[in-house]
């Protein structure tokens, strides 16, 4: 079982290695942004430099933007209405990352706007933070879908599978790498088995903390990273809630922070 992660790991670093680098925004130099184009920097001007060596990261996360509202890597950028790139404070101490968009997250081109979404602010608010002072996205940018032919039905949304994952996974790596905030909360299995750990169950890694470790990108500084439940997942079971308060606490008290008062 053990050889068979491994493999697994390797595969997927291997795949992710073998991908094309000359879309992933980097710097050339402490305070020049690579020169980017028609969104893509030729090998010559990947220099391995970190997003974060930029003086500017709202150029970085724009350009990483830009390039996920043309993208066409997978199969989902075909049926998506508007790619959802992720939205928030670029120097957040703390980000959320949920699996993908949904219906009105593909209309809007933002991230967490649905029901789930709604739930999502509360819980952020009762954390203690504002939307606007972290940062919100998710592990693919664009719709997965049950029934690609009909985006206006209801109920269409799926997870995104392994292959989604594996092709999108450049674009959260980079953001989180130029963001690089303190900690990171996986909404649901989906994030939480792509960033901590492949073969475990949600339920087997939720409310602990880890390290958090890329595998496009080397992380320029240590991020730590906690799961927990999504949102939607709250809406349809309403009794975990209590469970998702308790693995967010175990974070707010690794932050040296507390709950915001109760209304
Ligand atoms: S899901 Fe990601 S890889 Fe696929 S088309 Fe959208 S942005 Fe590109």
């Amino acid at each position: 079982m053990k050889s068979e992660i491994g493999k697994l790991a390797t595969d997927l670093k291997n795949f992710i290695k073998s991908s094309d680098e000359d879309d992933l925004v980097f710097c050339s130099g402490k305070n020049n942004l690579t020169q980017v184009k028609d969104n893509k920097p030729s090998q010559a001007e990947f220099t391995g430099k970190n997003a974060t060596d930029c003086a500017d990261k709202a150029v970085v996360m724009e350009q990483l933007a830009s390039q996920i509202n043309s993208c066409a890597r997978c199969d989902l950028g075909a049926t998506r209405i508007k790619a959802v790139p992720g939205e928030g404070n670029i120097n957040a101490k703390l980000m959320f990352i949920g699996e993908g968009p949904g219906y009105e997250e593909d209309r809007q081109g933002r991230p967490f706007v649905g029901k789930a979404g709604q739930l999502l602010d509360k819980i952020i608010a009762a954390m203690g933070f504002a939307r606007e002072e972290v940062f919100i996205a998710n592990m693919v940018k664009c719709h997965p879908m049950i029934d690609a032919s009909d985006p206006d039905k209801r109920g269409n949304d799926r997870a995104p599978n392994f292959d989604e994952i594996a092709v999108c996974r450049r674009y959260i790596e980079q953001q989180i790498n130029t963001i690089l905030p303190d900690y990171v909360v996986a909404l649901g299995g989906v994030a939480a088995k792509s960033l901590i750990m492949e073969a475990a169950s949600l339920s087997s890694i939720r409310g602990k903390i880890y390290d958090l470790r890329l595998s496009a990108v080397e992380l320029k500084k240590p991020v730590k990273i906690i799961a927990t439940f999504h949102p939607a997942a709250l809406l349809r079971n309403p009794g975990w809630k209590k469970d998702a308060w308790t693995d967010l606490k175990v974070l707010l008290a690794a932050m040296g922070r507390a709950p915001a008062p109760r209304q």
